[in-house]
Order: C-alpha cells, then sequence, then structure tokens
C-alpha cells in the first residue's frame, strides 16, 4: 500500500452523540493518518444550525479524547461562511450555480410524477430555463432562490479503495443545491471547500456518501482543486443487521464508556472488524495503525458484536500493565493498589470495576464460608509465619495435604472457600499474600475478618 503521508478528517455533525458506526470511520481515519505519518483533521459539520448543538461537539470531542484519537487539525464549519459565499460567488459568476424558485411541494410532485411514469426522480431543470421576466415576476412575490450546481453530463468515475471502480453518470444525478433559500450553504458544498482548502488527501466516509461523492468530485473540478482519493466503507449494523440509528442505547459511545468499556477493546474492535485481520485486542493505538491497510478491508456489511467487545475488553484488561493503570486505581479509591495487587487480579477482571470484589478480599472484611471446620483449622494451625510471598501458598498447601490426606479440589476449595468466600478468584499463591496472616487465620476459624 502507499505509504505517502495522508491527509485525512473525520467530520460529524454535532446533531447527536457518536455511535459505534461513527467512531469506526474516526477510528479508521486516525489509524489511516498514522499509519502513513500523516495529519488528522477534526471538523465539525455544524451549518445545520436548526440541529446542531454545541454539548454534541464537547460530547464528540470528549469521546474522541477518551478513545485518544487526539487530532492535529481542527475546523468548525460554522467558522467559515464568508469562506463558503465566496466559493458560491465564484460558481455563480462561472455559470455553475444555478438559482431555483421550485416549493418543496412542487418538487415532490416532480418527483412522483416522473415516477409514477417509471422514470428516475431527477431534477429537470427546469429552472435554467426561465426567462428574465419569469424569474422577475417570482422574486416580486417573494419567492427567494435556492441554488443547484449544474453536473456535467459526463461520467463520473473513481477508483475506491474499498469498493474498486465506480462509476456514475453525470447525467443519471439529479443537480444538487448547495445553498438553501435562506442563503445557507449545504453539507455537499461546505464538505468540498473545507476538504479542498485543508489539502485532504483521503475522504474516508461510510457509503451512505458514495452518491454524494459522485456530485462533489465534479465540484473539486469546478474549483480547480485536486480530487481526493476516496473509501467508502460498509455501515456498521446491529447484530440482528438493522443499522445503527441516532437513538443509540448500547451502541452510543458514551454508555459503552459508562459500561466499562476499555477504550482500546473499542479501538481493537472497531479496527479488525470488516476486515479479513482477526478480531484480537491489539496493546496500542500505534499498534492497530501499523496492521491497517485498505487491502484488509472488506465490502461487506460488518456487524458490531458487544460480546465480542466485552471478550475484547477482559483481554485488553489482562494484558494492560500496572503504569497505565494506576492513576484510575488511585481515582476510583483504590489507593494502595500496587503492581503486584494488579498483577494478582487483573487476569479475573472483564471490566475495571471488577477491581473492587478483590480490593474487598485483600483489603476488607470477609465473611468466609466453611465446609469443615476441622479441616479448615488444621489448616491454619499449618500457616507458616509472615512474611510471605508466592511460594508461601504451595508450601503450606503440601503441608495440609501431609496432614490432612486431602487433595485436588478437596484440598484447594475449602481453602479457597474460606479465605476469600468464593470458589472462583484469582491464584491463590498471588492473592494469600496479600490477604495476610492475620486475616486468614481468623478467616479459617470461620471469623469475619
Ligand atoms: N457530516 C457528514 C456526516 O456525518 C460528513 C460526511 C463526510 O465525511 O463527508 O455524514
Amino acid at each position: 500500500m502507499s505509504t505517502a503521508p495522508a491527509a485525512v478528517r473525520f467530520a460529524p455533525s454535532p446533531t447527536g452523540l457518536l455511535h459505534v458506526g461513527n467512531l469506526r470511520l474516526a477510528v479508521v481515519n486516525w489509524l489511516y493518518a498514522r499509519r502513513t505519518g500523516g495529519s488528522f483533521l477534526l471538523r465539525l459539520d455544524d451549518t445545520d444550525e436548526e440541529r446542531s448543538r454545541p454539548e454534541y461537539a464537547a460530547a464528540i470531542e470528549a469521546d474522541l479524547t477518551w478513545m485518544g484519537l487526539t487530532w492535529d487539525r481542527f475546523a468548525r464549519e460554522s467558522d467559515r461562511y464568508d469562506r463558503y459565499d465566496a466559493v458560491a460567488a465564484q460558481l455563480k459568476a462561472a455559470g455553475r450555480l444555478y438559482p431555483c424558485y421550485e416549493t418543496p411541494e412542487e418538487l415532490a410532485l416532480k418527483r412522483t410524477s416522473l415516477m409514477s411514469q417509471g422514470r428516475p426522480p431527477i431534477y429537470d431543470r427546469a429552472a435554467l430555463r426561465l426567462s428574465d421576466d419569469a424569474r422577475a415576476k417570482l422574486e416580486a412575490q417573494g419567492r427567494r432562490p435556492h441554488w443547484r450546481f449544474k453536473l456535467d453530463h459526463t461520467p463520473v468515475e473513481w477508483t475506491d479503495l474499498v469498493r474498486g471502480a465506480v462509476h456514475f453518470e453525470g447525467a443519471a444525478l439529479s443537480d444538487p443545491v448547495l445553498i438553501r433559500e435562506d442563503g445557507r450553504p449545504l453539507y455537499t458544498l461546505t464538505s468540498v471547500v473545507d476538504d479542498a482548502d485543508f489539502a485532504i488527501s483521503h475522504v474516508i466516509r461510510g457509503e451512505d456518501h458514495v452518491a454524494n461523492t459522485a456530485v462533489q468530485i465534479q465540484i473539486w473540478q469546478a474549483l480547480g482543486a485536486a480530487v481526493p482519493t476516496f473509501a467508502h466503507l460498509p455501515l456498521l449494523t446491529d447484530a440482528g443487521g438493522q443499522g445503527l440509528s441516532k437513538r443509540l442505547g448500547s451502541v452510543g459511545v458514551n454508555s459503552l464508556r459508562d459500561e466499562g468499556i476499555e477504550p482500546l477493546a473499542l479501538a481493537s474492535l472497531l479496527a479488525k472488524l470488516g476486515t479479513s485481520d482477526p478480531i484480537e485486542a491489539r496493546p496500542s493505538l500505534e499498534a492497530l495503525a501499523a496492521e491497517f491497510d485498505f487491502a484488509k478491508v472488506s465490502r461487506a456489511t460488518p456487524k458490531f458484536d458487544p460480546e465480542e467487545l466485552v471478550r475484547l475488553n477482559a483481554r485488553v484488561l489482562h494484558a494492560t500493565p500496572f503504569d497505565a493503570v494506576a492513576g484510575r486505581l488511585e481515582a476510583m479509591g483504590f489507593a494502595g493498589a500496587d503492581r503486584i495487587f494488579w498483577e494478582t487480579v487483573r487476569p479475573n477482571l472483564s471490566r475495571l470495576d471488577g477491581v473492587a470484589e478483590w480490593w474487598e478480599v485483600t483489603h476488607a472484611p470477609v465473611t468466609p464460608v466453611i465446609e469443615d471446620a476441622a479441616f479448615t483449622a488444621a489448616a491454619a494451625a499449618l500457616l507458616p509465619p509472615e512474611p510471605w510471598d508466592e511460594g508461601t501458598w504451595g508450601a503450606w498447601t503440601a503441608a495440609v495435604k501431609n496432614a490432612t490426606g486431602a487433595k485436588g479440589k478437596a484440598l484447594f476449595l475449602p481453602l479457597r472457600l474460606a479465605l476469600t468466600a468464593r470458589g472462583h478468584g484469582p491464584e491463590l499463591k498471588n492473592l494469600l499474600p496479600l490477604i495476610g496472616r492475620e486475616r486468614a487465620v481468623k478467616r479459617l476459624a470461620g471469623e469475619t475478618a
């Protein structure tokens, strides 16, 4: 694959919260930027002023930051209206932008009538044929125009990094509206102006934008700007094959974070989903970037499976070094948690907050489960003096085995139940020194300690 530094962008509209589908596009853009030593622009497509909200913009930035998807450049479309006005003027002067006066009802009628004749609902360019008089009359009635881009009726072609050769006939497309009746520019225009001004080399987005790309390529050309390379990824669906809506629920990035999903688990899943690589946790975003390649990205629709995410979450935690988690453990109130504690309990975690259970077992009173008091009392009597280390458990249980004849599960399970009040958990050779002699003696005697 080409490794020329790529300039990419992630361009969410702050009209809602991010879900895993949007986030996947952010991840892929970011990985590609890092893979090529390029740059990642975060652009807020906020020209839809009715639906855009600053709190959504803030939430998007917070989600990306939490994921570690830092941006090298930042832009907000609402800061750039002057620039869009200037480009619109340029397109008008070049005869590529023309005023249209149809109302939404009139347009709907035209569409229905074309479709009832079995014809594609392509705008008929009636506005281009209006005489100056007719236009003046409409203006006098108080009608304000919206503006359409006049497409060239020529083929539009590109080689998509995911879809391969893509071909559209210009004549089969409706001239897109670029400026609304109230003068506001629309996404189809603003996105191209920004991509051109920020010298975006690769537009990586969802396949819901393929038809936009066909018309936007002509806008790039009309602006005399270099047309970027495109990659249109199939959109993620839920496990049942349904599209991910903006009614987020379990697929919202914020709820996954609240549920204790690790950013690296989510990044690993989103980077590998829909590719020919196995879905496995990776130690860092950099490791994921090093493996990213569009040649591995499939055209098939990937499904988001929350169970797969939970599985990866456990894997990520099991491999997380103490230094990476120390600050979080402290913030969660486990101030004395050290490397030994972390390495002891992490193999049993599927979410970080699972630490609380093992913190309690090692640092708080536990009411033991005693099945055979004589057995645990005999075992208690054989506990060696401290200091204890990870060899203590082996030496002690060998002595208990000798003295009582118990072995295997009959030896280990009663000890585990007495020491931790649980039938499962981290390895006792590591746990025992953390519990300490004083607590161990009491628990083996059936006391809450
Ligand atoms: N704001 C657009 C969206 O969220 C951006 C699409 C694009 O990447 O060009 O769909």
